[in-house]
């Protein structure tokens, strides 16, 4: 048996004036997502608990399977396992921004787009430095998106903030809040001093451009530990991604990851090159998941045709051609699930329950039309809570 599973990153929407009063996924032409759901199950269904946010983390977390309000710890855990880093389960692991703080506001947080030599020269000073007899361990990843793991900090319970929503805020009233927020701001203090006459720092605000005035945490979590694929389901599987949130789960199930080139996780990424790595993988593998995030990322741009024709890219270069080759290996099955939705309207994710539909080996058509969150909300089907949707789907026997 095969399995595949699509996941279109933000796909779910409202009706849009711009489309016709249509939503993206009405709009496109979608025909290969349209017979899956024709075929099999279509239904909503809950990838956002109570009490989180509407964030690809725990929507994806859901989707694949475990609950968030059980394995969810944070983001920055997931960035760790996506770059392969051991934390102890003492650690708290933070995401760790190079950021531009000018008069108390946050002026960038991405400190100009700091590119690598300086982060890493930068992450390299504040690993030589030392911290009030704390034991950090920075760890440098793409530019200004850092991991900070600090010691005997496990049952710290703090607040934290992404600097990329209080961008031209004063920073005063967003500091880490909590147990333990003494000893992170006296980390996020002294950093500040090691940073400031760093040479690189120097060079970088004599060209004018924004420096690393500060490091900036948040995103904490303990060590994320999930089951692998394999030991729930003694399947062997393989992630097709852009984006670290989605290898930290990959690599958090025991699944490989195949990295493809022109995969960019925006809205010019390369469809075919996804395809044809699925296509291939599918000889390989008992699963293989595609996660596209361009819907999401058009969405985010306030771009409703751009994320109707990325629908349609998906359908036509990913989608369709896994159909006519799981058609041809015999027995399979195929989802497609959305995350969350990602509002064109206001630009930001939201955690009404998206659509979702899956066909194959064992699935009864219930008839429905299309894929889409009208359709979807007609066929009646709403699993709440979702993560079952997983196990439901790689266990067809039940
Ligand atoms: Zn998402």
């Amino acid at each position: 048996m095969k399995y595949v599973i699509i996941l279109p990153d933000g796909a779910s929407d409202e009706p849009l004036p711009q489309l016709g009063g249509k939503t993206p996924l009405e709009a496109a032409h979608i025909p290969n997502m349209d017979s899956i759901a024709h075929d099999g199950r279509l239904g909503r269904i809950v990838t956002i608990p109570d009490g989180f946010g509407a964030g690809t983390d725990a929507g994806t977390l859901t989707l694949m399977g475990y609950d968030p309000r059980v394995y969810h710890t944070g983001r920055a855990p997931m960035e760790a396992l996506a770059q392969q880093l051991t934390a102890e389960p003492d650690q708290l692991i933070f995401r760790c921004n190079f950021v531009n703080i000018t008069d108390g506001k946050m002026k960038d947080f991405t400190a100009g787009h700091i590119h690598q030599p300086d982060a890493d020269a930068l992450i390299a000073a504040l690993n030589a430095a030392t911290f009030f007899g704390e034991q950090c361990s920075f760890h440098a990843g793409v530019s200004y998106r850092n991991l900070l793991l600090v010691s005997n900090a496990s049952t710290m319970k703090l607040q934290s903030q992404p600097p990329h929503d209080i961008t031209d805020q004063p920073v005063a009233g967003y500091w880490p809040t909590g147990d333990g927020q003494e000893r992170v701001k006296a980390i996020m203090d002294r950093a500040v001093e090691v940073l400031r006459e760093h040479p690189v720092n120097l060079r970088r605000r004599e060209k004018g451009e924004d420096w690393a005035t500060n490091i900036w945490l948040w995103g904490q979590g303990t060590p994320m530990k999930l089951e692998s694929l394999d030991s729930r389901y003694g399947l062997k599987g393989v992630v097709i991604t852009a984006v670290d949130i989605i290898r930290g789960i990959a690599v958090g199930m025991g699944m490989d990851l195949i990295e493809v080139p022109g995969a960019t996780g925006y809205i010019d990424t390369d469809y075919d090159a996804k395809g044809r790595a699925a296509l291939d993988a599918l000889d390989r593998y008992d699963v293989v998941v595609v996660h596209i995030e361009a819907p999401d990322e058009a969405a985010h741009q306030g771009m409703a045709e751009e994320k109707m024709k990325s629908l349609e890219r998906i359908d036509e270069a990913i989608v369709g051609p896994l159909l006519k080759k799981l058609k041809s290996m015999g027995d399979h099955r195929i989802l497609i699930a959305p995350d969350h939705a990602t509002l064109v309207r206001t630009k930001g994710h939201h955690a009404e329950p998206p659509p979702f539909c899956y066909a194959g080996a064992g699935v009864e058509s219930r008839s429905g039309k299309a894929f889409s969150e009208k359709e979807a909300a007609a066929a009646g089907v709403f699993l709440d809570p979702g993560h079952t949707l997983l196990s439901e789907f790689l266990t067809p026997s039940r």
